[in-house]
């Protein structure tokens, strides 16, 4: 393992019976010039083997909210999918979710109530967000994308929205230009930065 190089994905659902795991895998860049593991997910072939750690924490959504947002890319779009699926059948709101192309827009299981809104194309994911007419009452908000999009909905949904800390999630899962390695350097530095004001 001295040399391993580490990618975090999600598990998008998980057979014990079939001894079989799902990860959806957003396959960027163009072969070795991708990052290991999008090269690995394009070139795999049955019978490779691959070192499997965790699972790491989960984290949710707020405890409680009177409707709830989602926000995310290709790299949150599991979770998203996951948390969907779960969701109280009465429960309203929105899940926004950039797409690289229309073909990679997926039926999603969703309480009647939430809007599922697709971002493809030049759209971008914050004016999206940013144009929601918002339900009543308090919202349960979770956010997962490319780092830059992630501060534009930070700034949104914190300084904007005034959103309270309980009530939101809101992370990075990637950064144009960076390894996942750089991107945690990158994500750490900037939330001391945010909780410090700056
Ligand atoms: C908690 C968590 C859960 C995640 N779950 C998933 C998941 O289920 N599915 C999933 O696809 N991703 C997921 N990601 C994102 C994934 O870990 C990163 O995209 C990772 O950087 C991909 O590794 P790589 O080896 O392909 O590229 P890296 O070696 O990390 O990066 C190489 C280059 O590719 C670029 N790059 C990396 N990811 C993308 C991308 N998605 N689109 C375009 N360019 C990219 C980088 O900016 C860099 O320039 C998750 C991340 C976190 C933190």
């Amino acid at each position: 393992m001295k040399d391993a190089q580490l990618r975090t994905y999600t598990i998008r659902a998980i057979n014990q019976n079939a001894g079989e795991m799902d990860v959806d895998m957003a396959i960027h860049g163009n072969g070795k010039h991708s990052g290991p593991a999008s090269y690995w997910a394009a070139s795999a072939l049955e019978g490779d083997t691959i070192v499997v750690g965790g699972p790491g924490s989960s984290k949710g959504l707020a405890e409680s909210y009177d409707w709830v947002l989602f926000a995310g890319d290709m790299t949150s779009l599991p979770a998203i999918s996951t948390y969907l699926e779960k969701l109280a059948p009465e429960t309203v709101g929105y899940a926004v979710i950039k797409v690289t192309t229309a073909d990679d827009i997926q039926a999603l299981e969703a309480p009647a109530g939430v809007s599922v809104i697709w971002v493809t194309g030049n759209d971008n994911l914050i004016d999206e967000v940013a144009a929601l007419s918002w339900h009543p009452g308090k919202p349960g908000i979770w956010v997962a994308c490319e780092f830059s999009d992630m501060r534009g909905l930070r700034q949104l949904l914190v300084k904007e929205r005034h959103v309270a800390h309980e009530q939101l999630y809101i992370s990075s899962y990637w950064r144009e230009g960076r390894s996942e390695d750089q991107h945690k350097v990158d994500k750490r530095k900037d939330a001391e930065a945010f909780e410090a004001g700056n």
